[in-house]
């Protein structure tokens, strides 16, 4: 989210020099080694005078100490060099230490006492406006073609963070360059685009066999088909089923607009949208024909309904407490949890599943469409949904030649 940013702006405006780690740099084998490091980077500190001292990922390093990491004598003596270098210094040495993480919770607490980093400053993801300006920085000393837009791609971000951004036109770099062209065009960003989203694309594609192929595209029309039907206002960007190699046997770009606040609403279809791929297999193929490509989409259901039940206080029966404070590590209240997120995963995936038999017909013209083009974007996502006429079963017979026909050509 710009963190690294932040703390070297800190440096830039104070005229100082400016020293980052990350945590795990300091988390050795051997005992001694990562507390050593640490009183080093503080004397050379000091040598300079005034400075900005900053930690990526100081969990890795300031993790909370119990009897259970075994074999944590090494992490806990790396901290204890942490905190007496913290607590050593006065107000006028010059030295501020700035450290990021994203896991507040599991911080030792000696290391949030008065002195060390005792003042938090909670940085979400940024809106379109802040993208913006990060997008700027990033594209300074890249020769971005005139087409290029900024404002735009400032929308099309959502849920983007400063380091994604950043890598958005590094690998834009990348794919102009490999193409030889002197300037970064929309078709670089946009298929680097997805290569942040989900890696990039697998080149050979001849092991996949139909089936695969088949199961893949009615999934993806899954995912696709309930969100124009339960979320319109979200943007499917990219709907493909050319597997990336990050392993994703195919994958669909839904943008949620830019908002404050999740509703209760939206986060109930974020759950029927990750759910309507398994649904399709299961409509299509049969309870015993499901496929292990859910996987990713079941932890992301489980993320947000255990979210919706533990921390926002929207669950039925569960009422409006943080479980996550009412000391759930000693598991007091896990199986009212667990009832609870099963009935509500249960009850979206029924919805799901008699929403997308009701569409039936969509859901095979979408997968079929799919099979025949591999990638389709928004737009002809939105002809297939209306039903226009060029995707009427007997002329995509035609399209899925014509498209075969333009991919041998470049092939
Ligand atoms: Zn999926």
């Amino acid at each position: 989210t710009g963190k690294t940013l932040l703390a070297k702006a800190v440096a830039g405006e104070a005229g100082v020099p400016y020293y980052a780690f990350s945590g795990s740099d300091f988390v050795q084998v051997y005992v001694g080694v990562g507390a050593a490091r640490i009183r080093d980077v503080f004397r050379k500190a000091r040598e300079k005078g005034k400075c900005v001292i900053f930690f990526d990922e100081i969990d890795a390093l300031g993790k909370k100490r119990d009897g259970f990491n075994g074999g944590s004598e090494e992490r806990s003596q790396t901290l204890n060099a942490l905190l007496t270098e913290m607590s050593g210094f006065n107000a006028n040495e010059g030295i501020v230490v700035i450290a990021a993480t994203n896991r507040l919770d599991v911080l030792d607490e000696a290391l949030l006492r008065p002195g060390r980093f005792d003042r938090q400053v909670e940085i979400g993801l940024p809106d379109v406006n802040e993208r913006k300006e990060i997008l700027r920085i990033h594209c300074r000393n890249k020769p971005l073609s005139e087409n290029v837009s900024i404002e735009k791609l400032a929308q099309q971000t959502v849920y983007f963070s400063g380091a994604q951004l950043e890598s958005l036109l590094n690998e834009g770099a990348i794919l102009a360059a490999k193409r030889g062209a002197r300037f970064i065009e929309n078709e670089d960003i946009d298929r680097a685009f997805y290569t942040v989203i989900a890696g990039a694309e697998k080149k050979d594609r001849s092991a996949i066999s139909k089936v695969d192929r088949e199961v893949t595209a009615y999934h993806e029309a899954g995912h696709a088909l309930v969100t124009k039907l339960v979320a319109p206002e979200n943007r499917v960007t990219k709907v493909t089923i050319i597997p990336s190699t990050r392993g994703a046997g195919g994958f669909s770009v839904s943008l949620p607009p830019d908002r404050m606040y999740r509703r209760k609403k939206e986060m109930e279809n974020s759950i029927k949208i990750a759910l309507g791929g398994r649904a399709a297999e299961e409509i299509i193929f049969g309870k015993d024909n499901i496929t292990t490509g859910a996987s990713n989409d079941i932890e992301k259901v489980t993320q947000i309904a255990s979210a919706l039940v533990k921390r926002f206080g929207m669950g039925d029966k569960t009422g409006m407490l943080n479980y996550d404070m009412l000391h759930s590590n000693r598991g007091d209240h896990n199986g009212e949890i667990l009832s609870e997120c099963k009935a509500l995963v249960e009850r979206f995936y029924k919805e799901t599943t008699e929403l997308l038999i009701e569409n039936k017909y969509l859901l095979d013209r979408i997968a079929k469409v799919l099979l025949a083009k591999e990638t389709i974007d928004e737009e002809c996502l939105e002809r297939i949904m209306k039903g226009e006429a060029d995707i009427h079963p007997g002329s995509l017979e035609q399209e899925v030649e014509a498209t075969t026909a333009k991919s041998a050509v470049i092939a």
